[in-house]
């Protein structure tokens, strides 16, 4: 806890931690206790009793109250509010960053970079607070006027994964917000200190708005158990869950029984056709970044590299090359490039991934070991794997969240578009060319079937401005930018008759 606690402090969260918080006010979990361990050594830092999931009703019960007052706030002054919270993140970006290094392990830039994606994302929501823009339709009926409005759609809840422990949330938060919807969020149980974090900083933010009731942002932590909780919640009109697929079923099934809103963002399994036209500096750098960052643990880390076969040997060298050189250790070190895997059973997954890719005829070219020397004691480091590997070798359909790039060879174009969209998952997939009918051809109706598609860069690494997520079991669901808000909206339609006769819309008779 030492090195957390100064940092936990500037933050605004004081004294002992506790699992539920509405607004500025904090109560006991009342669930088992949450061991908090850093994954750069393995050490608890803290521990405190999550949340049960019958505490999920009072607050969600609270963030409706708040709802009821928080919908007639003008959209402006809601954004008013995002943009002090962005202020609050720009003064607190490093201390956030820390946090995030010391509970997930990300290699301090990335950290900075998660946090600034909260900045970016409360920017883009202030704009939008004066553009949440409806239709003017033309009515096929005199006098009369066809329109559409966005209204607040009611409090959200907030699911979220370990690896993205602050953006998501702030993809979600600003938005709703501004939307003028109060969030309700269920952090994930191994990233709980950042989640508090966040939770004051808002909260803090919120608490000098005398017309927006406190309750419209509010904590959960704890485990499973509660976001099952709060996707049962009949007065969560919208839940945005961000996870596993595994999760993601579960919460659809629940979420649909009641008729709700789901918004989903989950695994992926995402692909780079590297084309005989390729920039192979570009796209050996591009692949290491996007194959190895993060220690193979983002939601668009790429996962399979489809190179054609005039390139394969020459870009396995360079790959190689490069992998051995990776730096791997302490993420808080300047210089470190992969940090830790989140925990044992992270590299357990990893493990047995290698294990049956070589079962099914693939070769280990480089990394998939554990790393011992030079790195905190306690953490799991573990070198990235580089696998040649058939296409067709059932492991290859799966996410192992950790770092393996498998590679495959190709001959002709559809063959690869077809191997990028062969596995169930369509969040994000990539191609390298410098010929542009191939590029646009990836990127068009009958290219890559992912919800993020790219051409000369790699796979992870979005910006906010555009939509995020992915088609198939990634769950189908938009965040961020673009017009990913409407989600966070109910639309009414508004016919209003200025006339003085009545006529009924396809010519329809009905004269009494
Ligand atoms: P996870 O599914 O184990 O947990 C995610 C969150 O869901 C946690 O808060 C967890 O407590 C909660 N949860 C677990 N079971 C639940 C249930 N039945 N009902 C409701 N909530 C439940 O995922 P993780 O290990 O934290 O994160 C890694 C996964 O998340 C990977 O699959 C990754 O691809 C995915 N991910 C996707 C995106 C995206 O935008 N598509 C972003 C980040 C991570």
């Amino acid at each position: 806890m030492n090195d957390a606690r100064g940092v936990l402090d500037r933050l605004g969260v004081s004294g002992s931690l506790r699992a539920v918080s509405v607004g500025e006010t904090s109560f006991d979990g009342k669930g088992p206790l949450l061991t908090v361990r850093s994954p750069i050594d393995g050490r608890e830092f803290a521990r405190f009793a999550g949340a049960t999931a019958d505490q999920v009703d009072g607050v969600v019960d609270a963030a409706a109250q708040a709802f009821a007052a928080f919908r007639r706030v003008p959209a402006p002054r809601r954004g008013e509010l995002v943009r002090r919270f962005g202020e609050r993140l720009r003064r607190h970006k490093d201390d956030l960053a820390q946090l995030v290094t010391l509970e997930a392990g990300k290699i301090v830039s990335e950290s900075l970079g998660e946090v600034q994606e909260m900045i970016d994302i409360a920017d883009f929501a202030v704009g939008l607070s004066r553009q949440l823009y409806g239709l003017t339709i033309a009515s096929e009926r005199p006098a009369h006027r066809l329109a559409e409005q966005w209204h607040p759609l009611g409090p959200v809840g907030v699911i979220t994964a370990f690896n993205f422990p602050v953006a998501v949330f702030a993809w979600n938060a600003a938005l709703a917000l501004v939307c003028g919807d109060p969030v309700v969020w269920k952090p994930s149980e191994k990233t709980p200190l950042t989640a508090l974090a966040c939770h004051a900083i808002l909260s803090s933010t919120v608490a000098e708005f005398s017309d927006v009731p406190a309750a419209v942002c509010s904590l959960v932590v704890g485990d499973g158990s509660v976001g099952e909780r709060l996707a049962a919640s009949e007065k969560l009109p919208l839940i945005s869950a961000t996870g596993s697929t595994r999760m993601g079923r579960s919460v659809a099934k629940t979420v649909a029984s009641r008729l709700g809103r789901s918004l989903l963002e989950l695994g992926g399994n995402n692909a780079m056709i590297v084309a005989p036209t390729a920039d192979l500096e570009l796209a050996v750098r591009s692949i290491v970044f996007a194959a190895a960052g993060t220690a193979g643990q983002r939601c668009t880390t790429l996962r399979r590299a489809i190179v054609h076969r005039t390139l394969g040997d020459r870009l396995l060298e360079r790959l190689g090359a490069t992998y051995q050189r990776l730096p791997v250790g302490d993420p808080r070190t300047a210089g470190t490039l992969i940090g830790p895997l989140i925990d044992e059973r992270a590299w357990q997954s990893m493990e047995r991934a290698l294990e049956i890719a070589q079962k099914q005829g693939g070769r280990v070219l480089t990394g998939g070991d554990r790393v011992v020397t030079g790195v905190p004691e306690g953490g799991v480091y573990v070198r990235p794997a580089l696998v040649e590997i058939d296409s067709r070798a059932s492991i290859v359909q799966e996410e192992t969240f950790a770092p393996i790039l498998y590679v495959h060879r190709y001959d002709t174009l559809e063959e690869a578009i077809a191997l990028n969209n062969d596995v169930p998952q369509g969040l994000s997939s990539a191609i390298f060319t410098n010929d542009v009918r191939e590029a646009e051809r990836f990127t068009g109706p009958d290219g890559s079937d992912c919800g993020i598609a790219n051409v000369n860069l790699g796979t992870s690494g979005a910006e906010i401005g555009g939509a995020f997520g992915g088609e198939k079991q990634t769950g189908g669901g938009r965040e961020s930018g673009s017009d990913a808000w409407k989600a966070y909206m109910r639309r009414a339609t508004n016919t209003v008759n200025y006339s003085t006769e009545l006529p009924l819309a396809q010519g329809v008779r009905f004269d009494v």
